[in-house]
């Protein structure tokens, strides 16, 4: 065989082998989803091999009469599912959501208010991610490790005296909705913009569970739209605020930080958010029943789950210290071993210098219950996790489990189901 044409077959039957693994195996990261049938087949057309920069109407490439079509009805749908008065779907992923608002709403030397990451903040927002390399004056929100949440009293202290010209809230570890009502009155007192940061709980907050962030003073509000939303790797930004501010968001997307965006995933989304709009309630309360059921679960069985004074979580996430279990690195690798897929975690007393080696895990229930999984399976899979990590037992009987508790979910769910979207699409011809 040509050599090459070897290499190339063998990133396919990677792909392949991934692909069982992950069929074999239980996904619990938070981050992580599948799409529906009808969405995914938006990847494979041709969109995804054109270029359509700037707005619709408003290009500088020929042939994207179809691109204009889509992508304003992806951004009405987007405005309808979030009751948004402004939508931008261009962003290509969540951090590149961020990058566009930091360039927006910021310059070199500005003061923003972020979480920290050993309070659940992302990457983006630490001072070696996107708002430091904007050369941003960073000030942390104390938290409180009791309630998993701002210190809502301290944050006010520390937000009159330091006065941040931007407020950004919103974490990867995101258990409890962000304090934005008690905060509202200081941060117009400041005169801060507010800039809500829902990477994570997107579609928790479509589904109307979780917290509404533009009627309760967000001015932006950033995501990605493939962890709690089921859609592609893609990203969003939605406003509530002036036309100057919001112009500047805009040309923060294009040209600040990207020129084409991806047309691909951009009309993935969009079918993404009309399942939403039907399925979405249902899904984003379901989820959250069973990150309650399985947080109830694995405490019952002695793990140390966070947050049990507000009931361990009210999103799609858990977090656990596991230093009595050996810590988070081990404890994640030794059920990666089992096919139970989850990830370490920073916990509120670690340092960001720990983050190889964190006190946590964290668990994500979306991606189980958009493949069905209910409050009995919560109780199977808490005990899987038991037997493998306190009991130690062999990986290959805590596989079989993995298996017969997968058997009966396969299928995406909370979706247009294949025989009846077809139905259509054959009418559609
Ligand atoms: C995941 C995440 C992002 C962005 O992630 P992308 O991978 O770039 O989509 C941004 N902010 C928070 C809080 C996140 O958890």
């Amino acid at each position: 065989m040509n050599p090459n044409m070897k290499e190339a077959l063998d990133i396919r039957k990677t792909a392949m082998d991934h692909n069982k693994f992950f069929e074999e195996s239980i996904p619990l990261v938070a981050s992580e989803n599948l799409m529906s049938p009808l969405a995914m087949e938006m990847l494979l057309t041709d969109f995804g091999f054109r270029y359509a920069e700037g707005l619709p109407h408003h290009r500088y490439y020929q042939g994207n009469f179809f691109v204009d079509i889509m992508e304003e009805k992806v951004t009405e749908l987007a405005k309808m599912v979030f009751k948004a008065p402004q939508a931008d779907p261009r962003p290509v992923s969540g951090t590149n959501a961020n990058q566009a608002v930091t360039f927006a709403l910021t310059k070199t030397g500005d003061r923003i208010a972020a979480p920290n990451l050993s309070g659940g903040g992302h990457i983006s927002a630490a001072k070696f991610g996107t708002l430091g390399f904007r050369g941003l004056d960073i000030l942390n929100y104390p938290f409180e490790e009791n309630t998993m949440s701002i210190d809502v009293d301290a944050s006010i202290k520390m937000l009159k005296q330091e006065k941040p010209k931007v407020c950004l809230v919103g974490q990867s570890v995101f258990l409890f909705p962000a304090p934005l009502k008690e905060l509202k009155d200081t941060f117009q007192e400041i005169g801060a913009k507010v800039w809500y940061d829902a990477a994570h709980v997107l579609g928790l907050i479509a589904g109307g569970r979780f917290q509404d962030p533009l009627r309760e003073g967000a001015d932006v509000i950033t995501g990605s739209t493939h962890k709690t939303l089921p859609g592609p790797q893609h990203g969003i930004v939605l406003g509530n605020t002036d036309d100057d501010t919001w112009k500047k968001v805009q040309r923060g997307v294009f040209p600040g930080v990207l020129s084409n965006h991806h047309l691909n995933t951009m009309a993935a989304l969009g079918i993404t958010l009309a399942e939403t709009l039907d399925f979405g309630s249902d899904y984003a309360g379901k989820i959250i029943d069973n990150a309650k059921s399985l947080a109830e679960e694995l405490h019952s069985l002695g793990f140390k789950v966070l947050g049990e004074e507000r009931g361990f979580t009210q999103s799609h996430t858990l977090v656990a210290d596991v230093r009595q279990n050996g810590g988070g690195k081990l404890v994640s690798e030794l059920l990666e071993h089992c096919h139970i897929v989850l990830n370490k975690n920073l916990l509120p007393w670690d340092d960001n210098k720990k983050s190889q080696d964190p006190s946590g895990i964290r668990i994500g229930t979306q991606e189980v219950t958009r493949i069905g999984f209910d409050k009995s399976d919560m109780k199977e899979l808490a005990s899987l996790i038991f037997r493998a990590v306190v009991k130690q037992e062999p990986a290959e009987k805590i596989i079989l489990g993995v298996k017969e508790l997968k058997k009966n979910h396969k299928k995406v769910m909370y979706c247009y189901g294949d025989m009846e979207a077809y139905k259509y699409i054959e009418l559609y011809k």
